[in-house]
């Protein structure tokens, strides 16, 4: 009988692992796939996380592999009409930082392996669950066959199409956005160092951001869907709408993706409690979702071990739970505001979006804007 079982071996199912292992719990981190994907994806990590990390041991690896951004600038029609800076926003971490999502996938898998050796098992996928008086029973498949495993609490990290929370007939709604961007990673060649900018032009948003060993991730809105994308399209429609020179010999990852935001109805049935995209999924403008589930696992780790053994607060559990979906709905409001100044405008609508960015960025707001960009307030 394990203490927990951990559903899924994605960024926020590792740092859950890390967590309750740092804890001295029994833990295992069930992982279908059986090797790490290397994609960049997700790349931007937010103080409220790097101070959970600092909890386990892991925020030193994460900060000096990666690249600090401690300010972003607002651009449009070529010129820049303002700053935003995370001075204010954390004393240990007043940057956000920017790292390949499989390479901090990485570092917080050696942690795990660190606090408890193979407890990451990979090629492991769990078929379904079911719950008994003090333990969950659950299914397993390996390239050896089935079998099965007993917990006292499971934990579902298991991505936006999760089996975890099917099987606990947890209902989920869906809103699928009409909004596609096209994304890729090149050779950094802009005078712009480590600043993320944004241009907000006419024809969509173009979001840049500074990456380790010199590369730069561009996110570009599309007008409309690309079935074929390629880094010459990209660079094009990065020059075309800031007149920065991207050389598409110098791609280094390319995709397009569409945004759907999805929240499930609860995130806690009897011993089962869902994390990260499992519980909701919110657009990836704004890059707060993997973040907003590492914070799910911060809150819920110290509940874990009194939920185990049957002796914690019939109510502490249900509290988590509020708190963390309130945090998710803020951050999926942040996102859709994010979306809509990025969309296309014209006429006096570009003009009336500009003015509300000036206002934003005087003194005052621009502090509250600092706090929303980097978490601070979920
Ligand atoms: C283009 C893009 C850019 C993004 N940028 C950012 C960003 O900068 N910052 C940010 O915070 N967020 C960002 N996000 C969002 C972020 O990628 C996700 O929120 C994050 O990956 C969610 O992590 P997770 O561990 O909850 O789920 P996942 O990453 O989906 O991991 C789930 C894991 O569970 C495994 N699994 C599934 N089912 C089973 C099963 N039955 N048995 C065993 N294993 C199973 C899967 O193989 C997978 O490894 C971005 C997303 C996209 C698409």
């Amino acid at each position: 009988m394990l203490d927990a079982v951990v559903v899924g071996g994605g960024p926020v199912g590792l740092f859950t692992g890390a967590l309750l292992a740092h804890q001295g719990l029994d833990v295992q981190v069930l992982e279908q796939r059986t090797e790490p994907i290397r994609h960049s994806r997700a790349i931007g990590i937010h103080p409220p996380a790097l101070e959970a990390f600092d909890g386990v041991g892991i925020a030193r690896a994460i900060v000096s592999e990666g690249t600090r951004i401690r300010h972003g600038l607002l651009r449009s029609d070529g010129r820049t009409f303002g700053s935003l800076g995370f001075d204010g926003v954390s004393a240990a971490h007043p940057y956000i930082v920017a790292l390949d999502q499989h390479r901090t996938e990485a570092l917080i898998a050696a942690r795990l392996e660190q606090l408890r050796p193979g407890s990451l098992r990979r090629g492991v996928q769990v078929r379904g669950l079911e719950q008994e008086a003090d333990h969950v029973r659950l299914q397993v498949a390996t390239g050896h066959g089935g079998s099965g495993l007993n917990a006292r609490m499971v934990i579902g990290a298991d991505g936006g199409n999760s089996l975890v929370r099917s099987a606990c007939r947890i209902d989920v709604r869906t809103t699928v956005h009409g909004d596609q961007y096209l994304m890729g990673d090149f050779i950094d060649e802009t005078p712009d160092g480590r600043a993320a900018v944004i241009w907000l032009e006419p024809q969509g948003v173009v979001e840049s951001f500074p990456l380790p060993h010199g590369r730069r991730r561009w996110v570009v809105r599309l007008q409309s869907p690309v079935t074929d994308p390629t880094p010459e399209l990209l660079s094009g429609l990065i020059q075309a709408r800031t007149g920065t020179a991207v050389a598409a010999s110098g791609n280094r990852m390319l995709s397009g993706f569409g945004v759907r935001t999805q929240t499930a109805g609860r995130m806690v049935a009897g011993r089962v409690v869902l994390v990260g995209d499992a519980a909701h999924q919110v657009s990836p403008i704004g890059g707060q979702g993997m973040n907003l589930g590492w914070l799910d696992a911060a809150a819920l780790a110290p509940l874990l071990p009194d939920a185990a053994n049957g002796s914690g607060e019939a109510k502490a559990l249900d509290r988590f739970q509020g708190r963390r979906m309130r945090s998710a709905a803020i951050a999926a409001r942040v996102a859709q505001l994010n979306m809509a100044m990025g969309r296309p405008v014209d006429g006096y609508r570009l003009r009336g979006r500009d003015l509300l960015l000036r206002a934003l960025l005087t003194a005052g707001p621009r502090a509250a804007l600092a706090r929303a960009y980097s978490m601070r307030w979920l």
